[in-house]
């Protein structure tokens, strides 16, 4: 239903963006093409970064802590009174769902791009928040809002919902602030460490404790609401691919859902958003088990991380949607014009390593090129060459987002965008998430949110060398050795016949692989390997980051470059190896030369992040193993264990619990 046109709307004149990031270029973006100015405040660290030049005008909050800048209320405000901004969008995370904020700045006159405070008091808190959805007949995960304190209130619960359990604070996001509990016995103790932690974190103790559902899915609706009653949800998504309850991949539509029950998630969002008298955008989440019977987890009453797989399948942009809502214009459309188109597919590109079970990487990007395969493909990123990535914010760095017009094209198209993606300088999860696309139970939608624990439980460290892809990084090493030495003949002003014959490709400074050149051009390279003879074309250049070929018979995959002292690393579908080539008189001499990689200084464990030493799990005098947990640093928002690396003795501990330690600073020294 669509309501007439309504005379009590207030047109925005200038936006104060109160985030960073990518969410802080993606508003710049819809609020330029809508012609409306911008304000970006920034931190200390942030002076440099791309949202600061993009909005129209920049405010700096000294300081580093978001306690102090992105979080800090009475500055925020400040700034879009010294900028004259009428209105501010929160973007997600930091302010958007705190009520006290939003109620302050309505109270002032200025137009807060989001709901009213006032839903955001009811759904911002997830015990409210179920209450409400309880009172409002919605289908809640079964478990228990309360206080809870003895043994025999807790055999009682669980008499109700049975095990697992998992304890959730209240104030809990992104993932934070919950434990799975297998064992009755266990309870209450879970319940004291979430209180503490939650208290620390989020300046809130009070928990809840719900069923565990156990392989499930994480659904989601996408609604929009105007001051008038009007209502449409926008199709849902799958965020089922998290990590630590965190989402790393989203698609849209979902994989596993059936219309019914689409149809069911959708009456139920509109009932609960209509109860609330809801208006903005928001997401409804739902926790559903592999019997199809879903269950409501939380609303986020603010533009989502994943909007963006959103806006493909249905052409619409949810920022332009948010700005005209809080305008108080109608919905400008109805559920009936709605229509979803396609398939979508985003993928979380975070400054963390896989393969040191996803340390936060922190330092600066020295190599950046983004993927550039036209419409299908969106990279919606905050960080440039040259940026710096600080241990105080999220990991998250940026955002890939492809569509097709199937989930298999879409997932086509992630895939070779993945491998076109060059970030060099810090560690990423690009191989990772290339691999996750090329991963059966993904490519089939045969997923639950235990995928990442069950297929990664130690991180990724490149996965095994396969005979497939040997042979792609032998024919392009081959490109590549050619390219260059061509280049370097014609510097000469010399013949480079002499390159023809023999050739030696050594991959991960082991496996040795002949092969015979027999003939070449600057696109074409004919070469024999294992009695095969192989005929193919390349586009590399020399310096290019990413090299793209094909043979007679079949299209080889795209291969990522990186440039080491002897040889290239090359990569492709999750899969790296070190490769060097060298001319038969050389590779004679392979044997007489060390090739073993130099060994890291030993006698000392050195912080491979800044951050917060927030637990020493060891002691002077104390054996520890390889893998052995040392100490927690907290960075990123994140608390990240240090494994040993050796075996070895503690000899001094350099550091106290609370320190905060610099990426170098010397942290244990070993006998
Ligand atoms: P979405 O729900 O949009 O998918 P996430 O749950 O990943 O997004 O959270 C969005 C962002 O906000 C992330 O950067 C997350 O770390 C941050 N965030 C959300 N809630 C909190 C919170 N209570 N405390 C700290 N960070 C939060
Ligand atoms: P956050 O505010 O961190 O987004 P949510 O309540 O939305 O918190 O939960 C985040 C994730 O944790 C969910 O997507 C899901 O994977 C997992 N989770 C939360 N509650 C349950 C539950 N009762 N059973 C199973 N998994 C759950
Ligand atoms: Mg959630």
């Amino acid at each position: 239903m669509q309501c007439p046109a309504h005379n009590n709307t207030k047109e925005i004149k200038k936006i104060l963006i109160a985030n960073r990031g990518e969410i802080a270029t993606r508003i710049i973006k819809t609020a330029r093409r809508l012609g409306i100015p911008t304000v970006a405040i920034y931190s200390d660290v942030d002076v440099n970064a791309p949202f600061v030049h993009q909005a129209d005008e920049a405010i700096h909050i000294p300081g580093t802590h978001c306690h102090h800048t992105y979080i800090n209320i009475e500055k925020v405000i400040q700034a879009a009174h010294t900028s004259g901004a009428d209105a501010i969008h929160p973007g997600y995370g930091f302010l958007s769902e705190n009520a006290v904020f939003a109620r302050q700045v309505e109270n002032l006159g200025i137009t807060f791009i989001g709901p009213s405070a006032d839903s955001i008091d009811i759904m911002g808190d997830k015990i409210k928040a179920k209450n409400f959805a309880v009172a409002t007949g919605i289908n809640v995960v079964p478990g228990f809002v309360g206080s809870i304190d003895s043994t025999e209130h807790i055999k009682d619960i669980i008499a109700t919902t049975g095990l697992p359990v998992i304890i959730k604070a209240t104030a809990g996001g992104g993932g934070k602030g919950m434990r799975i509990v297998y064992d009755i016995d266990r309870v209450l103790e879970a319940i004291t460490t979430v209180r503490n932690e939650a208290k620390k974190s989020f300046g809130d103790d009070r928990v809840f404790i719900e069923k565990f559902i156990e392989n499930p899915r994480h659904i989601e609706i996408q609604i929009a609401a105007d001051k008038y009653g009007n209502i449409v949800c926008l199709g849902e998504r799958e965020c089922s691919i998290q990590r630590f309850n965190q989402k790393v991949i989203e698609e849209s539509p979902s994989p596993c859902l059936d219309k019914i029950t689409r149809q069911k998630m959708y009456d139920q969002s509109i009932k609960l958003v209509a109860a609330c008298n809801y208006h903005s955008v928001g997401t409804v989440e739902f926790i559903m088990g592999p019997d199809q019977q879903f269950y409501f987890l939380e609303m986020n009453t603010r533009l989502q991380v994943e909007h963006t797989v959103t806006e493909y399948v249905t052409k619409m942009d949810l920022v332009e949607l948010m700005i005209h809502l809080s305008q108080g214009k109608a919905l400008p459309i109805t559920q009936e014009e709605v229509s979803i188109n396609g398939w979508a597919i985003e993928t979380r590109i975070c400054a963390e390593d896989p393969a040191k079970k996803f340390l936060p990487s922190i330092g600066r990007i020295t190599q950046y090129t983004e993927p550039t395969i036209g419409e299908n493909v969106r990279v919606d990123s905050g960080v440039t060459r040259g940026s710096e990535i600080s241990p105080f914010y999220d990991a998250m760095i940026g955002k890939l987002i492809t569509f097709g017009s199937t989930r298999n094209e879409a997932i086509k198209n992630m895939r070779q965008a993945l491998g076109e993606f060059v970030i060099e300088g810090i560690a990423t999860n690009l191989n990772l998430l290339e691999h996750i696309m090329h991963h059966d139970s993904f490519v089939s939608g045969d997923f639950s949110t235990g995928f990442m624990q069950k297929e990664y439980p130690n991180g990724f460290k490149g996965s095994a060398n396969s005979e497939q892809y040997n042979k792609v990084f032998l024919l392009y090493a081959v490109a590549i050795y050619l390219s260059n030495n061509i280049r370097l003949y014609a510097l000469d002003a010399g013949s480079h016949a002499s390159l023809l014959g023999d050739i030696t490709i050594l991959i991960d400074n082991k496996q040795h692989h002949e092969i015979q050149l027999v003939q070449y051009s600057a696109e074409q390279i004919t070469i024999k390997y294992q009695g095969e003879t192989i005929t193919y074309s390349h586009d590399y250049k020399p310096g290019k980051q990413v090299i793209r070929g094909t043979t007679n018979a079949f299209t080889i995959p795209t291969v990522k470059i990186k440039y080491l002292d002897r040889g290239y690393q090359l990569s492709s579908g999750g899969v790296s190896m070190e490769v060097s080539v060298f001319q038969q008189h050389i590779a004679q001499l392979l044997p007489y030369v060390n090739l073993e990689k130099s060994k890291i200084a030993t006698d000392r464990l050195l912080s491979p992040i800044s951050g917060i030493i927030v637990k020493i799990k060891v002691e002077k005098g104390m054996t520890v193993a390889t893998g052995q947990e040392l100490l927690v640093i907290e960075a990123m928002k994140m608390e990240n264990t240090i494994y040993s690396e050796t075996d070895t003795v503690i000899k001094e501990i350099a550091v106290k619990e609370g320190a905060v330690v610099a990426q170098g600073d010397p942290l244990l020294l070993y006998s």
